[in-house]
């Protein structure tokens, strides 16, 4: 008899983006002339930057001769592209990073839904509310979860909740919790934290032997001095943090696949027998058996974002996708409405007007102006109450989208 992971079972389906997809569909139907205009998926729309279609063109070339061709490349990716994430993301920002701290990866949803293969299955963790569905999900086929309640919470799981009032920025927990999953810049609130507030986390994390499982996918879009774009700016974050990277919205690489995780060699956590065990030769270890690197292409395009000319045409796309944040932002508040992030993120946290709720405005925002956004409420129950815009699309669709909310 075959038996299946019951906590696959558990898992409620992942309805937001089918509801989503549905609602438009049977809208365009009723209104086939209507013009939508899409702010809901967060996925980039601007091509790659030309210096990593160029490195792309030259490893295809490189793999087609026998001199040059490569096969299996290292697990952990190849030191091209370490000693240029190292250098770059790193020691210039005057950070204590190493090669074999760094593992290159097919992205950071991957290597945030895996890395809880390292711990144990009894141990509590925290999440934001409203949060990145993978954190939760990834803990509940592992076991960690509990059972969901009827209020969209797992009774294992410690929420910490992302108000107005806190500024959407999440509170320390209250309660012994033991791995804490930080988003910031946040998807989908679209807030960062600063220096001094992420220095809580570490120092709270160092004091109660937390692990900070820094997810900083959106770091590229920092653009304030007071927000840290890697948690290892803050002292003593290197013993309690790992650091979860992306190429996807830097780089427009969420179809190429790159991404890379950080595991500090001093970092360590309890064996079953109280005795501190280093994550590093784990997560090493977990990769070498279960991921075979990303494509040696792929790293060599990702490698040529930190070019001077690479890291020119970035700057141009995320500031391309800063200016679109900053017209919902400021075109929302024309309209009446309260927007919050867009400042260091390419996502806008729009409140609803008073007594509607989440799912009620994107109905009212698809039908009355024909843009699609997301419903807050998808990404946890303190996401009622506001929809998230994205700034992915074009200028000329966004400048077009904030013209209709002011119509509403
Ligand atoms: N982390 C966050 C917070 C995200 O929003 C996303 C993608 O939307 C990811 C990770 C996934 O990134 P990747 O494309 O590198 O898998």
């Amino acid at each position: 008899m075959v038996y299946v992971n019951p906590h696959f079972l558990e898992l409620p389906g992942s309805y937001l983006f089918s509801d989503i997809a549905h609602r438009v569909a049977q809208y365009q139907e009723a209104h086939p002339a209507a013009r939508l205009i899409r702010l809901g998926i967060g996925d980039v729309t601007l091509p790659l930057p030309a210096a990593a279609v160029a490195a792309m063109h030259r490893a295809v070339d490189d793999l087609a001769r026998s001199e040059t061709f490569h096969g299996y490349g290292p697990e952990q990716g190849y030191r091209f592209l370490i000693d240029a994430i190292v250098e770059h993301d790193f020691r210039r920002r005057g950070l204590d990073v190493g090669p074999d701290e760094v593992f290159v990866s097919d992205g950071a949803k991957s290597d945030t839904g895996n890395f809880g293969e390292l711990l144990s299955a009894d141990c509590r963790i925290a999440v934001a509310d409203p949060v990145y569905p993978v954190y939760v999900d990834s803990n509940v086929m592992a076991g960690r979860a509990g059972t969901l309640g009827p209020d969209g919470r797992w009774s294992r799981i410690v929420y910490l909740p992302c108000t107005a009032e806190g500024g959407f920025k999440p509170d320390l927990p209250d309660e012994r919790v033991d791995v804490v999953y930080l988003c910031s810049p946040n998807n989908p609130t679209g807030v960062a934290l600063t220096r001094d507030e992420l220095k809580r986390w570490v120092d709270y994390a160092l004091a109660n032997e937390v692990l900070l499982l820094f997810d900083a996918a959106y770091e590229a879009f920092v653009r304030h001095d007071d927000v840290p774009h890697s948690v290892y700016e803050i002292d003593g974050a290197r013993d309690c943090a790992v650091e979860f990277r992306s190429f996807s919205k830097t780089a427009g690489f969420t179809g190429v696949r790159c991404g890379y995780t950080v595991v500090p060699r001093c970092l360590k956590v309890r064996g079953a027998d109280g005795r501190h065990v280093a994550l590093t030769p784990l997560w090493n270890r977990r990769q070498c058996t279960k991921f075979n690197g990303a494509s040696y292409i792929t790293q060599r395009g990702a490698e040529a974002i930190y070019t001077p000319e690479g890291q020119r045409q970035v700057r141009e796309h995320i500031d391309y996708y800063l200016a679109n944040a900053r017209l919902l932002r400021e075109g929302a508040a024309r309209a009446g409405l309260e927007a919050y992030g867009g400042e260091d993120s390419p996502y806008v946290w729009l409140r609803t007007p008073e007594g509607c709720g989440s799912w009620a405005f994107f109905d009212r925002l698809l039908a009355d102006a024909g843009l699609v956004t997301t419903p807050g409420v998808g990404f946890g129950p303190c996401g009622e109450g506001y929809v998230r815009l994205t700034a992915f699309n074009t200028h000329e669709a966004t400048a077009e989208a904030v013209e209709r909310l002011a119509t509403l």
